[in-house]
């Protein structure tokens, strides 16, 4: 697909799935990428790195007007698991309406936002769940990082502008369930430490329950996809036609 070369700007690009589609940027040849984290864990020449915190507007600006960025990933968040509602509500839902926020104000065009399976899980089996089913509320929500990764993609599948023509912000989400390969900070660290503690007498079930783990390369390449699909389409609306769907793959 012969479109633009885009500026990247990474935001969690220090993170396990960050620092991924930052890889997979660099090889193939993209050559503007940015990162913003809170802390800075890689150094990579061609890479301009912003330190801050997303809650924070200025920071935000600063790091989009400084690396001119088109294309935004915002793929930071607090970890499931972490015990801390009130960091979950500040992070994934006023930081990502200040993610918007920010984008808009600096006239970035592409916004890829990971959200995640759990934005429609009550606690129940899932099965063959897709779009249509609707996103958790404070009524049913498992627990408050999902009700808040919900609100976040409620936040930016709102900033879609599809209607008002090139130049205005195009967003996506990506919802992934357990994504595990090399740099994975929480699941399979969990899953050493019960090896470890010896706990894997326990089970919980029949042992046919389910559940569904994502390559972390294949999360990478949904969310480069995305990006690719929605800056295609705001050149040639054509092709939002499911017909020519094989035509976004091709790198
Ligand atoms: P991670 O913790 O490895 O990376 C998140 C990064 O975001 C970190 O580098 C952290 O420093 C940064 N960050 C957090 N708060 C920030 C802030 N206020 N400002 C700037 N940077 C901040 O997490 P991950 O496993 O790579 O997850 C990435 C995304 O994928 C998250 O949005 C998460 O909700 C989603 N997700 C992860 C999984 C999984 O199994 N890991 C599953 C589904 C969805």
């Amino acid at each position: 697909m012969n479109t633009p070369k885009e500026s990247y700007l990474v935001i969690g690009g220090c993170g396990f799935l960050g620092r991924h589609i930052v890889e997979r940027l660099v090889a193939r040849g993209e050559p503007a990428i940015a990162v913003f984290d809170l802390v800075q864990r890689h150094h990579d020449k061609n890479i301009q790195f912003f330190t801050g915190d997303l809650c924070e507007i200025e920071d935000l600006n600063k790091a989009i007007r400084q690396s001119k960025a088109t294309t935004i990933f915002h793929t930071a968040s607090p970890m499931h698991g972490t015990n801390n509602p009130k960091l979950c509500w500040r992070v994934n839902v006023d930081g990502t309406k200040t993610v918007i926020q920010a984008a808009q104000l600096n006239g970035v065009k592409y916004l890829v936002y990971t959200s995640s399976a759990g934005v429609t899980f009550t606690g129940g089996n899932c099965i063959d769940v897709d779009e249509r089913v609707p996103l958790v509320d404070e009524t049913n929500a498992y627990d408050t990082y999902n009700l808040t990764k919900a609100e976040g993609e409620k936040l930016i599948l709102a900033a879609n502008d599809t209607e008002s023509g090139k130049g205005r912000l195009r967003t996506v989400a990506i919802r992934p369930s357990g994504i595990f390969g090399p740099g994975d900070r929480q699941n399979f660290e969990g899953l050493a430490q019960v090896i470890k503690r010896g706990q894997t007498k326990w089970q919980i079930g029949d042992n046919t329950n389910l559940w569904d783990w994502t390559y972390v390369g294949n999360v990478v390449k949904a969310h480069l996809l995305a990006a690719d699909k929605i800056r295609a389409e705001a050149h040639d609306p054509s092709l939002s036609d499911p017909s020519r769907r094989e035509e976004l793959c091709d790198y």
